[in-house]
C-alpha cells in the first residue's frame, strides 16, 4: 500500500479503474449503511434498529416471520418490530438484516460469470460467522463488529465486478498459472488489490474505521505506527477466519491462490485459546440456519465440498480396477459423515473418524489407513478400525515398499484403487500376513502425490469385495487427502508463525507463550525463574562495516551458540533485531550467572576466531538478567527489569553480565 495516511493516490487509482466516479456507486443500500453505522452501544439502539428496518418492508416481514416461527414458541403472534428485536436480540437482528440486504442487492447474478457471486457470498458468510465465533471465544467485546467485518472483508472484489471497466470475471479469465499470489496478480491487472479497492470504498462511504481497517488490512496486518493498528485484533481474527475458510475449501473463488497465515496474525491472537473443532461445527450450524432463514439457495457446505471433490475426481479421471459396470453411482455425493474430516485440522482426530464412518457405511470387518513413510520407504499402518484389530498395539505393522508387487504396486504407482484376492495373487504376502482372502486398497492423494492408502477387508464375514466399493470410497479417500494436506499445511504455517526465519529460534510470540502458563500456574514454582536479554554489542557498526549479509551470519552464529548452551526445558528465542531472550527454570542466581557467562565467553571466543572475516570487529554481547522475586506480579515486569539490567551492562562497558537484583560482573 502507498503511504497509508495519504489515501488520495489510492482514490485516484480507483477512479481510473472504475466506470463511474466511485461516489455514484449504488453498491450498498442506504439502509445497510445505516445499520452498519449503528453501533452496539447506541443508547436507543432497539428503537433505532426497528426504525431502520421498517423502511425496508421485505426485511421487516422476514424478521417478523422468524420471530413468529415455531422456534420461538410465542403464545401470541407479534407484529411489533420492537418486540421482535427484543426477543431475537439486537445483534441477531442487525446481523440478519445486514446479511439479507447485502444478499439482495449484491449477490443476485443474472447471467453466470467467471466470478461466481454465490460462491463468493458463501465465503463471506462463512468468514463472518467464523470470525464472530472466534471473537466470542477470545472474549472480544464486540463480536458483531467482527461479524460485519468478516461479511465485508472482500467487498473490493464486488466493486471490481460490478463497477470496474474491467471486471473481476475479466481478471479471472486473465489469470495464468504464474504461481504469483492473487494479490500480486490483482495489482498487475487492475493496478490495485481487492483490499485496496475495498479500502477506498469504505472511505467513500464513510463506513466505521473499524470495518475499514478489516477490509484494508485482512491480507497484511497494519504496522504499529499505522492509524489502523488499534484494530489489530479485529483484523487478525478476520484474517485467521479467512485463512481457515480457504483451507476448508470455502474460498471466495475457485481460481484463487491460498492466502498465507501471516505470523503477525498469530502474534496478535492466541489461537491456542480457540477450540477450532467445536467452532467449525458451530459455524456449519450457523450456515445451515442462515440458509433456512433467508431461503437462499446456496448449496450446503457438505454438498459444496463433495461437489468440489467430484469435480476434481472427474478431472483427474480416477481409475478403478476392474472397470465398473454401473457408472451412475459415481455421481453420488458422499454422505455427511463421510466428509466429516473438514471439521478438524488434527489428523489423529479425523482419520479414525473417517475410518469409523467407512466401517458403518460399508460394514467392512476392518479398515486401515496406511501412511507412506517416504524416508524409510514403507507403508505404515497408522490408524485402524475397529481398534481391536491390531492385537499388539506396540508392534507397528509396516510393509516395505521394496517387497510390494502385483496389483498393490499398481495401486501405488498408478494411483488406482484395486481389489486383491488370493485367486488373483495366491502368493501375496499381505494376504497371508493379515490372514484374509481378499482386500481393497484405495490411494489417498495430496495434490496427486501419494500420501497413503485406505485398506479394507472382510476376514470374518468373508463378504466379497465389490468393484462398486472402489468407486464409492474413492471420493472419501480424496476428501481425506485434502484434509490431510490442510492439516499438514496448517501445522507448517503454525510452525512458521512460531519460528524466526533467519535464526530458526522461537520468536517473541513463543516467549510470551512460554512465560504465560508459568506465571498463571503455581506461584511456588516461580521462585527459581530467571529471564534474560542478550544483545549484540555495536551491531549497527558491525553491519555498516561488514555488510548486512555478514550481520545475518553473525546472528546465526550467536543463535547456534545459544541453542547449544540452553537446556531442553528452558527457553531461548529471538526477541527482535539483534536481541535474544532466555527463560531459565529451576535456576538460582549463581546458576543464571553461570549460564550467561558460558554464553558471553563462547560468543566472544567464536568472534575472535572469525575476526579476520569480520574485518577486525569483535563479536560480543551484553546480557541482562532478572531473577524472580515476589514483587513481580507479571512476567512483563520481569522482562522490563531484564531490559534495564541489559542497558546497565551496555553502560558499564558492554561484553558483560548484569543481574538484577544482585551481582554484576566485569568481563573476564
Ligand atoms: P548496542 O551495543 O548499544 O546494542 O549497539 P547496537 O549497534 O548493537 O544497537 P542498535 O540498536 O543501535 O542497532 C542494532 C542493529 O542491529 C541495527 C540493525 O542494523 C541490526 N540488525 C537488527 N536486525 C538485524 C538483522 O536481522 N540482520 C542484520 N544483519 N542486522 C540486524
Ligand atoms: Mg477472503
Ligand atoms: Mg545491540
Amino acid at each position: 500500500m502507498t503511504d497509508e495516511h495519504n489515501t488520495e493516490p489510492l482514490k485516484r487509482a480507483a477512479q481510473l479503474i472504475l466506470k463511474d466516479e466511485i461516489r455514484h456507486l449504488q453498491l450498498v443500500p442506504s439502509v445497510a449503511l445505516k445499520l452498519l453505522k449503528l453501533t452496539n452501544d447506541d443508547n436507543a439502539k432497539i428503537e433505532n434498529l426497528s426504525r431502520i428496518i421498517e423502511t425496508e418492508p421485505v426485511l421487516a416481514a422476514k424478521i417478523l416471520k422468524q420471530v413468529n416461527s415455531a422456534a420461538y414458541a410465542l403464545p401470541n403472534k407479534t407484529t411489533s418490530l420492537n418486540r421482535a428485536v427484543t426477543i431475537l436480540g439486537f445483534s441477531t437482528v442487525r446481523q440478519l438484516a445486514l446479511t439479507l440486504l447485502f444478499y439482495n442487492k449484491l449477490i443476485q447474478q443474472k447471467t453466470p460469470q467467471r466470478f461466481d457471486l454465490l460462491l463468493f457470498w458463501q465465503h463471506c458468510l462463512y468468514v463472518a460467522s467464523l470470525s464472530r465465533r472466534i471473537a466470542v471465544a477470545l472474549k472480544h467485546p464486540d463480536p458483531d463488529l467482527i461479524y460485519t467485518g468478516g461479511l465485508l472483508h472482500d467487498i473490493g472484489k464486488i466493486v471490481f465486478e460490478s463497477y470496474g471497466r474491467l471486471t473481476y470475471s475479466d481478471f479471472i479469465d486473465s489469470m495464468d498459472k504464474s504461481g504469483r499470489s492473487t494479490l500480486e496478480e490483482e495489482r498487475r491487472f487492475f493496478g490495485l488489490t481487492h483490499s485496496e479497492m475495498g479500502h477506498v470504498f469504505c472511505l467513500e462511504w464513510q463506513l466505521p474505521t473499524s470495518i475499514m481497517a478489516i477490509v484494508a488490512y485482512h491480507h497484511n496486518q497494519p504496522t504499529d505506527t499505522s492509524h489502523c493498528s488499534q484494530y489489530k485484533t479485529e483484523i487478525a481474527i478476520v484474517s485467521f477466519a479467512n485463512y481457515i475458510a480457504w483451507i476448508q475449501g470455502i474460498g471466495s473463488a475457485t481460481y484463487d491462490s491460498h492466502p498465507t497465515l501471516q505470523s503477525a496474525v498469530l502474534a496478535t491472537i492466541n489461537i491456542d485459546q480457540i477450540d477450532l473443532e467445536v467452532i467449525l461445527r458451530q459455524v456449519d450450524e450457523d450456515m445451515q440456519s442462515t440458509r433456512e432463514f433467508y431461503n437462499i439457495q446456496i448449496p450446503g457446505l457438505t454438498t459444496l465440498r463433495a461437489t468440489l471433490v467430484k469435480a476434481t475426481i472427474n478431472m483427474s479421471q480416477i481409475n478403478t480396477d476392474p472397470p465398473s459396470s454401473s457408472n451412475h453411482s459415481s455421481n453420488k455425493v458422499p454422505s455427511s459423515c463421510l466428509t466429516a474430516p473438514h471439521h478438524s485440522l488434527n489428523t489423529s482426530e479425523f482419520i479414525p473418524r473417517t475410518l469409523e464412518a467407512i466401517h458403518e457405511k460399508f460394514s467392512f470387518d476392518r479398515s486401515i489407513m496406511f501412511m507412506i513413510d517416504p524416508k524409510r520407504r514403507c507403508l505404515v499402518a497408522s490408524y485402524w478400525w475397529p481398534k481391536s484389530i491390531i492385537p499388539n498395539k506396540n508392534q507397528s505393522f509396516e510393509i516395505d515398499i521394496k517387497v510390494i508387487s502385483g496389483l498393490l504396486l499398481t495401486c501405488l504407482r498408478e494411483k488406482k484403487a484395486v481389489i486383491i484376492n488370493n485367486k488373483l495373487e495366491p502368493d501375496n504376502p499381505i494376504l497371508r500376513h493379515l490372514k484374509t482372502n481378499e482386500f481393497i486398497t484405495i490411494p489417498v492423494l495430496h495434490h496427486n502425490h501419494l500420501a497413503g492408502v485406505l485398506y479394507a477387508d472382510n476376514p470374518l464375514s468373508k463378504k466379497a469385495m465389490r468393484p462398486q466399493f472402489l468407486i464409492d470410497i474413492t471420493p472419501i479417500a480424496y476428501e481425506l487427502g485434502v484434509a490431510m494436506f490442510n492439516a499438514k499445511k496448517y501445522d507448517l504455517e503454525k510452525k512458521h508463525a512460531q519460528i524466526d526465519h533467519l535464526t530458526q529460534l522461537f520468536n517473541k510470540r513463543m516467549a510470551n507463550n512460554f512465560l504465560m502458563p508459568i506465571f498463571q500456574g503455581d506461584k511456588s514454582k516461580l521462585k527459581n525463574i530467571a529471564i534474560g536479554f542478550i544483545d549484540i554489542d555495536k551491531f549497527k557498526l558491525f553491519n555498516d562495516d561488514c555488510g548486512h549479509q555478514a550481520g545475518d551470519n553473525a546472528l546465526k552464529i550467536v543463535a547456534d551458540i545459544l541453542r547449544s548452551l540452553t537446556r531442553p526445558g528452558d527457553f531461548i528465542g529471538r526477541y527482535g533485531g539483534e536481541e535474544f531472550l532466555f527463560v531459565l527454570k529451576n535456576t538460582d542466581e549463581k546458576g543464571a550467572y553461570g549460564y550467561a557467562e558460558r554464553i558471553r565467553s563462547e560468543i566472544e571466543r567464536r568472534g575472535r576466531i572469525m575476526s579476520q572475516r569480520f574485518q577486525g570487529h569483535l563479536l560480543t554481547v551484553s546480557i541482562g538478567v532478572s531473577m524472580y522475586s515476589k514483587h513481580f506480579t507479571t512476567y512483563n515486569e520481569m522482562i522490563e527489569v531484564a531490559d534495564q539490567a541489559m542497558y546497565r551492562a551496555k553502560n558499564e562497558g558492554r561484553n558483560r553480565i548484569v543481574i538484577l537484583p544482585g551481582m554484576t560482573s566485569d568481563k573476564k
